[in-house]
This record gives C-alpha cells, structure tokens and sequence, in this order.
C-alpha cells in the first residue's frame, strides 16, 4: 500500500493510505486536495478517519463524504456533523483490510483520537492528528499538562517502527527548539541535520517514527535528566514532578522564538 501526504494550506497533510485501488483519507480539511487526487490515481474513497474537530482538519469533510460515499469514522466526544461512526478508546474499525484501534488522546482537544494500525508490508501506521509532531506536541487548547503527558505516553509506547503520520510540517521549527533543550543531544543533532536536507529538496519530513521520536522530541523525554535539568533552569520545575517538566518544557515551547 501507499501512504501519500497531501499538502494543504500552509503546512497540513492530508493524509491518503491505498492500495491503487481503494483509498482512505484522514483529517480532509480541503476538499479538493482529496478529490482531484483521487480523480488523478482512479481510486475509490472507502473511509474518512478523523481525529479530532478542528476547522483545518474537518473543512472539507461533507464535501468529500458526499462526492465519495465514504464511510467517516471520528471521536465521540466532540462535536463533529454526522454521519459518522463515532468511537473512542479500544474501539476497531477496518478499513482496507487493514485493523485500526482507536486511542484517546486528549490535550490539543478534549476528545481527540489517534488511530493505530499493524499496518501492512510497510511496518505500524499512526494517525495522530494534532497530538504528537516530529520533534514537538499539540498546543493544549482543551487539556491539561497531565492529560497530555499521558496521551503522548500511550503513543510513545507503540513500536518502534511505527510511521507517525503527524497533520503539520512543523518539524524543522520543532527541533530548533528541541536543540534549545537538549544541545547534548547527538542523535538530535543529526535527525535536525537529516530534516534540514529533506525540506531543502522539498520532501515532507513525514512520516516519522515512534524509536525516533523517543530519542529526540523533548515531549517524550520529560523523564530525562538532561530536559528535567532544562525545565528546572526555564521555571524552576522540579524533576521529581515528570508533568510540571512537561508542563515548563510546553510553556516555554510557547514563548520560544
Ligand atoms: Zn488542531
Ligand atoms: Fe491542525
């Protein structure tokens, strides 16, 4: 199967998983993105998977459900127009053949969703929306620090080999950051120097992976005495307290320029 990034706006992915014949959608904030690729590769939309309500990831929902058919699954707990089949934590829905598990993630967003899937030939697929960026996390709109911690804890426990399929290219930003963190970090620097040379040859920096990301984003390492010692220095935050770490590393995310 292929996973294609479509890019939208300034720096959303739309993400397309198929098989050259059938295709899924995740997070359709444009309609025409979707539809003329579809139109272009002659595939059928079986589903929409939606991770949460925001407008750059559900605007162009109704145009696609019903230029396709497609079934549209989403969260439950948010306010998204129907139809669709709304689900939350440990709840499956199969599409392509393929078996995705639902993991609540709240903290960009009360009732945002991840999708898990083994995958195919190609190794795990994550769709996480706003949750987890390469090098970076959601902004906390709707949750809380602890809320947040945990949600990107459930994910940092996934395979290694999974392919995060983050809804932004935010990740050269991220890691300027990450590198104001962690400026000890070797294999940091070299995923920063690997990333640079993909978006200077204009190629996504996506899909990431879960072992990559537990070795350089600063959001899955608040454990680490290395960021424990930068939030301390930022707000005083005590390491013994692995959510006011995470909270000083997103506040200063924040503020960071
Ligand atoms: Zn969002
Ligand atoms: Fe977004």
């Amino acid at each position: 199967m292929k996973l294609v990034p479509l890019p939208a706006f300034q720096d959303n992915y739309l993400w397309v998983l198929h098989d050259g014949h059938r295709a899924l959608v995740v997070d359709p904030g444009d309609a025409r993105p979707v539809l003329d690729f579809l139109a272009q590769a002659g595939l059928q939309l079986e589903a929409i998977l939606v991770t949460h309500h925001h407008a750059d990831h559900i605007g162009g929902l109704a145009q696609v459900r019903e230029a396709t058919g497609a079934a549209v699954y989403g969260p439950s707990r948010e306010a998204i127009p129907g139809p669709l089949q709304r689900l939350a934590q440990g709840d499956r829905a199969t599409v392509l053949g393929l078996d995705f598990r639902v993991i609540d993630v709240p903290g960009h967003t009360a009732g945002h969703i991840a999708y898990f899937s083994d995958g195919d030939e190609g190794g795990p697929l994550l769709f996480c929306g706003d949750t987890l960026f390469s090098g970076g996390c959601g902004r906390l709109f709707e949750g809380t620090p602890a809320q947040m911690l945990a949600s990107l804890d459930s994910l940092a426990a996934l395979p290694d080999a999974t392919r995060v399929c983050c809804a932004h290219e935010y990740t050269l930003s991220n890691l300027r950051f990450a590198r104001a963190v962690e400026p000890g970090n070797e294999a940091l620097a070299a995923y920063q120097r690997h990333c640079e040379d993909l978006r200077a040859r204009g190629e996504p920096t996506l899909p990431a992976t879960i072992g990559e990301e537990r070795r350089i984003n600063p959001f899955l390492r608040s454990r680490e005495p290395a960021v424990a010692a930068a939030a301390r220095a930022f707000n005083g935050a005590s390491a013994e307290d692995e959510v006011a770490v995470f909270a000083a590393i997103r506040q200063w995310k924040n503020e960071f320029r």
